[in-house]
């Protein structure tokens, strides 16, 4: 049973402003989830009767008249806080909006608020936020999971159209499969990471979660292209509008994720229905071994916190955030702000990085870990030259309950099947297929090769398609 009703017709009859007013109660009905960390209640009103007022005078509206999106906690919005879900960010107000919202905004998108994450988008279930995790609306007693789980929930419980999240190493998708919805990771470089709030630089994009492919392709074509203000943009502006469902003639599946033995038996039974469908449908399905699976957690353990160590150096309590009431000294009162602000998981995630940067050891770790992520683009480029699209889950488990999971390491192998995409910055999506018999959700992932957004998104929507009828 949905916990909300869909908010009304986008077209925003009888107004953008009841849409907004139907959001906010949305809202306001699942507020015990701890899905939004503020809302922008009278800012989003004022905008949306401000979009009825320019209709009313024959103005010709953005692409997003009226959607309404919500924004995750770790991209910045002019004039509003920012905390990453961290205590360290505590009263920070950004003083530039990031490339993404400059766009929605000059598409006429309405922000309805900014949502709860992981502590600077580090974890797999939202219970690393510094403010509390995030219910799953499909399941209260279980994570929404992360980092983007307020997105996800957000978008699973009808409080927005759209939702924009991160995903470093999995965070758009995860919690999407988890929550039901559909998340895309674009092409690295294809969106903008100005005014993201960095956490492994050459890994992070920001992208759409939604309960439509259509939806995410609509807030794609706006964000996406160029940008001055950052350089690992991609040249070009790609179109994404007017998709048409494509049926691929083949395609790959990761036969070494499917049948790995993390793969929870209720997730297995759905796969093999999906691939007797495929098959009927005559789609030529090629089982791909993938070599690398058992150092896939270790090489972006590696990587992601090697850069996140170098890009949290800049939070010392001295430009932005909490500073430490206790310090004597300048070097006591960097360590003790840190001491106080950062939470335990992001410390871990700083030592380590530290640790494998460190002269001595950066060869062992560092280097060793880059050059596999190299082995395994290669490894892509070959398959592109077979398939133009691989299959494989998004998760080895229907979401957990919150709680259940206490290990660091059993946590990051949550994120076994997420990585590739991120380590060889290809686009991928998680797109939901169905429920467990428990009526927990499930979610398969497509993942094409860099650059290949559009295609990836055609073939989402064909499946989409398909599997709702
Ligand atoms: N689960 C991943 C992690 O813990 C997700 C990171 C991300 O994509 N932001 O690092």
């Amino acid at each position: 049973m949905p916990i909300n009703p869909p908010l009304p017709d986008k077209a925003g009859t009888p107004s953008f402003e009841a849409r907004v007013q139907a959001a906010l109660r949305n809202i306001e009905a699942v507020s015990d989830h701890n899905i939004y960390l503020e809302v922008f209640a009278e800012e989003a009103l004022e905008r949306a009767r401000m979009l009825d007022e320019r209709r009313r005078h024959g103005e010709t509206l953005g692409p997003l008249a009226g959607w309404i999106i919500s924004i995750k906690d770790n991209i910045c919005y002019e004039g509003h806080r920012c905390s990453a879900a961290s205590k360290i960010l505590e009263g920070f107000e950004s003083v530039y909006s990031a490339t993404v919202v400059e766009r929605l905004l000059a598409a006429d998108a309405v922000i309805i608020g900014r949502t709860n994450c992981d502590e600077f988008a580090m974890g797999s279930s939202n219970e690393n936020s510094a403010f509390g995790p995030v219910r799953n609306p499909i399941d209260p007693e279980r994570v929404a999971g992360g980092s983007s789980g307020g997105a996800a929930a957000s978008v699973a419980a009808h409080t927005c159209d759209v939702a924009l999240g991160s995903d470093t190493g999995g965070s758009i998708r995860q919690p999407a499969a988890f929550c039901g919805v559909a998340g895309l990771k674009p092409t690295y470089g294809r969106v903008s990471r100005y005014g993201l709030i960095a956490y492994g630089s050459s890994l992070d994009q920001i992208g759409p979660m939604a309960h439509s492919v259509e939806e995410m392709a609509g807030v794609l074509d706006v964000i996406a292209g160029p940008d001055d203000y950052d350089a690992t943009t991609l040249e070009g502006k790609e179109d994404f509008t007017g998709l048409a469902a494509r049926k691929p003639e083949k395609f790959g599946l990761i036969s070494s994720f499917f049948a790995h033995p993390s793969v929870d038996p209720a997730l297995q039974s759905r796969f093999q229905t999906l691939r007797t469908q495929w098959e009927a449908d005559g789609t030529t399905l090629l089982d791909i071994a993938f070599p690398y699976t058992d150092h896939l957690i270790a090489v972006y353990q590696i990587i992601s916190t090697a850069e996140a160590s170098s890009n949290l150096a800049r939070y010392t309590g001295m430009l932005y955030g909490r500073r430490t009431e206790k310090a004597e000294d300048l070097a006591a009162l960097i360590r003790q702000s840190r001491a106080e602000g950062f939470g335990p998981e992001v410390q871990r995630r700083i030592m380590l990085g530290t640790f494998v940067l460190s002269s001595g050891y950066y060869d062992a770790y560092y280097e060793k870990a880059a050059r596999v992520r190299a082995l395994i683009r290669q490894f892509f480029d070959q398959v592109w030259k077979q398939v133009p699209v691989v299959a494989m889950p998004v998760t080895p488990t229907p979401p957990f309950r919150i709680g259940e999971i206490s290990d660091p390491l059993t946590m990051y192998a949550q994120d076994l099947f997420v990585i590739p995409a991120n380590l060889i910055g290809a686009p991928a999506v998680s797109l939901p297929v169905g429920r467990t018999a428990d009526g927990l959700p499930v979610a398969v992932q497509l993942m094409a090769p860099p650059g290949e957004d559009r295609a990836l998104l055609e073939y989402a929507l064909y499946l989409q398609r398909r599997l709702s009828g």
